[in-house]
């Protein structure tokens, strides 16, 4: 991050221009992923697309500024908590069998169903569902 980065955008919409905190700059620069296409502007009052708006010492579409920086950083990783899911749900599985279905056969259904279903989810997600 550099001081050089623009700040101010004009609103091609209303013209009116807007200084965009250095801290929303930051950022959206820093975690593209974490933020959505709107933009406050000062004399619309409101939020406004980016894309109808660009930076006033550059002249630069914000959609596109920004979407550069999209393509440059990394999607958000996965938490390494959904990779687990597949063991708790066997776990899960298991203590249904066991302990409401009351039979250690059923435990072992409940096991391998619940780690099914995990691995499942995982596969879904990977494909782009959520
Ligand atoms: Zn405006």
């Amino acid at each position: 991050m550099t001081e050089a980065s623009p700040r101010t955008f004009v609103h091609d919409v209303c013209n009116g221009s807007t200084e965009m905190p250095a801290d929303q700059v930051q950022g959206r620069l820093t975690n593209p992923h974490g933020y959505n296409d709107w933009v406050y502007c000062r004399k619309c009052d409101g939020y406004v697309a980016r894309r109808e708006c660009r930076w006033d010492s550059t002249g630069e579409n914000l959609a596109e500024f920004f979407d550069r920086a999209k393509t440059a950083a990394a999607p958000p990783t996965e938490s390494k908590g959904v990779l687990a899911a597949p063991l708790v749900l066997a776990a899960l599985g298991w203590a249904i069998g066991r302990f409401v279905l009351g039979g250690d056969e059923y435990s072992v259904i409940g096991l391998l169903v619940g780690f099914g279903v995990g691995v499942l989810l995982l596969v879904l997600r990977k494909y782009g569902l959520r």
